[in-house]
């Protein structure tokens, strides 16, 4: 690594926050990934800062959020990783207006458990969707009939020239499991959020109810991205799944679910090769079997091979 942008780097985010050949897995969902070179977790007020310096010595960037969504490959990531973790954790409430001004980095579990705690409804169908702020809107996730795009009032991003614009709801072009944030390279900063006044005891009720559901339907007990296709109009890809004879199916460590079929689970020492085939494979069957194409919602990162 080049020293001099290292000794730079260390001018903007204090040595505590930097690792070099990071392990990945440590930072996925799914405990798969190879090294990352450089990882760093920052503050908000200094991902521009960074950004710019990487630029300048043309040092690739990869960002991150809870690593939730993500397959990231055996030989893993080149170049600088931007974690959105503790730093980057922020949550101001305006309970007069019911908004909330969120850093990326904040988890959705804390976002939904301090609005319920201020008697504010709308987040709870999120309590138990394991990702940060910031990649929960570029995914816009969603579940149990609620989604970002319905509370979400704007959003801060770096832009690519490094200027820092603000992005209201229309403009992030929110859909199933879209955002217009890969397309553009933005990196989301903060958000705003809006919710109503509710009653505490039903929001609790609420969010207890969809963690039962989640507790009874996902295999929580094994590592995963959470559901690892999208869902193909007109299907559900876990019956799709299920229906082609797949239940259980195993490349190596990685499997089909058998508890649910939508989620492709690491029962051990699984790698990002082994997934891959296996996404592949139930790709190729389902097509076989239905004609109906099924699209990976994971997100694939850095170097498989
Ligand atoms: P990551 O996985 O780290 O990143 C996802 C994408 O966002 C990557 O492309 C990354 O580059 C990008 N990104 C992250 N942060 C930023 C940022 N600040 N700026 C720019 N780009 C960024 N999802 C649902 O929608 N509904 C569910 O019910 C659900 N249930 C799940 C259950 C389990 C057990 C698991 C493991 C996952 C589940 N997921 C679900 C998937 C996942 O939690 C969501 O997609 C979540 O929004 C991802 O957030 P993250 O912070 O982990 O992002």
């Amino acid at each position: 690594m080049n020293r001099e942008f290292y000794d730079r780097l260390t001018t903007i985010v204090s040595s505590e926050n930097i690792a070099f050949e990071e392990p990945m897995k440590k930072h996925t969902t799914f405990r798969i990934g190879g090294i990352a070179d450089i990882y760093v977790t920052p503050s908000i007020a200094q991902v521009p800062q960074i950004i710019a310096l990487a630029k300048e010595y043309k040092v690739p960037v990869t960002i991150i959020g809870n690593g939730s969504n993500l397959l990231v490959g055996d030989k893993g990531i080149r170049g600088l990783v931007l974690s959105f973790a503790k730093p980057a954790d922020y949550l101001e409430i305006d309970e007069a207006t019911g908004r909330l001004y969120v850093g990326a980095g904040t988890m959705l579990s804390r976002v939904a458990q301090e609005a319920a705690r201020h008697q504010l409804t709308g987040m709870e169908f999120a309590a138990g969707i394991p990702g940060s702020i910031g990649g929960a809107i570029v995914m816009n996730a969603g579940a149990y009939g609620g989604e970002i795009k319905d509370i979400i009032v704007s959003a801060k991003v770096l832009a690519q020239d490094g200027n820092v614009i603000e992005l209201s709801r229309e403009e992030l072009d929110l859909s199933y499991r879209h955002s217009c944030i890969p397309e553009h390279g933005y990196i989301v900063l903060e958000a705003v959020l809006a919710l109503a006044k509710g009653e505490k005891a039903q929001i609790r009720a609420k969010m207890d109810e969809f963690k039962n559901a989640r507790l009874e339907k996902q295999p929580l007990e094994y590592p995963s991205a959470g559901s690892t296709f999208k869902r193909p109009e007109g299907y559900f890809a876990g019956k799709l799944i299920d229906d082609a004879g797949l239940r259980g199916y195993r490349v190596g460590g990685a499997q089909v679910s058998t508890k649910h079929c939508g989620f492709v689970i690491n029962t051990g020492d699984a790698t990002a090769k082994e997934v891959l085939q296996l996404i592949q494979d139930v790709q190729k069957k389902v097509y076989d079997t239905f004609s109906v194409h099924i699209e990976p919602e994971v997100k694939m990162m850095g170097e498989f091979e």
